[in-house]
């Protein structure tokens, strides 16, 4: 099976990765250089979380990643992954902890809420306003974007996989991924184009604000 995967952002990175470990024949796009300073993953570090106050839907997916960061970490001899905990502070009624504690009681996850005065005594430089408390999510911490996708892009490069460096995709029409250049069908495609998805699927109804 051949795919093509659109974007190799950390998305994009992310699903080239997967389907290269599974055997998958990859070829990735990307108008850039990936990592490359231009993504939406541009930077140092970005959060992770397990109690998920945006839904506990996915607190399984998340329980999924963990176990990926540490066998990319492996294949690339770098350290992508620091778990040092994250706060999460709000009123008792924000959905905020609200959400937090649904997710961590419906997957019975190792969090703690903390009133302003434990806050104070742990976390000295964080300072709650009257009614607010604060989840310490264990399970959580930060991962470094731009050396991750680096890791996935040289493991895809070095399970046989091609990346297409400086090369805009302008169309996918169905199966078929056209470039200034080329014109190739693929089995299956992925678009993971980030915030310029609407110039390739203009019909999903997303908006980049
Ligand atoms: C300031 C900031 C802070 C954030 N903080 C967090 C956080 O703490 N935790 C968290 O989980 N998320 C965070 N996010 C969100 C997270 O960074 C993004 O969800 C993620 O980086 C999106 O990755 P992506 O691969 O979809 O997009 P991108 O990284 O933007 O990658 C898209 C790729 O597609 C390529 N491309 C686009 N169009 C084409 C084309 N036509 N042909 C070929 N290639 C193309 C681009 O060159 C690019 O490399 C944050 C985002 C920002 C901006």
């Amino acid at each position: 099976m051949r795919v093509a995967v659109v974007g190799s952002g950390a998305m994009g990175a992310a699903s080239a990765w997967r389907l290269a470990e599974r055997g998958v024949r990859v070829v990735s796009f990307d108008r850039h250089s990936p990592p490359h300073v231009f993504g939406s993953r541009h930077g140092e570090t970005r959060i992770t979380r397990t109690a998920y106050f945006e839904g506990p839907w996915y607190v399984p997916l998340l329980r999924e990643t963990f176990p990926l960061w540490r066998e990319l970490e492996q294949s690339a001899g770098s350290h992508l992954l620091t778990l040092n905990g994250a706060l999460m502070i709000g009123s008792s009624a924000s959905d905020a902890v609200m959400g937090a504690r649904a997710a961590a009681a419906a997957h019975g996850l190792d969090i703690e809420v903390l009133e302003a005065r434990d806050v104070h005594r742990r976390y000295p430089g964080q300072v709650l306003r009257s009614g607010e408390v604060a989840i310490l999510d264990r399970q959580a911490g930060f991962v470094r974007p731009e050396a991750a996708v680096g890791a996935m892009i040289e493991r895809v490069l070095a399970l046989g996989g091609d990346l297409r460096r400086n090369t805009v995709v302008t169309s996918v029409d169905g199966l078929t991924v056209t470039t200034a250049e080329t014109r190739e069908a693929f089995d299956a495609v992925v678009i993971a184009a980030g915030p310029w998805m609407h110039d390739l699927v203009p019909w999903l109804p997303l908006t980049v604000e």
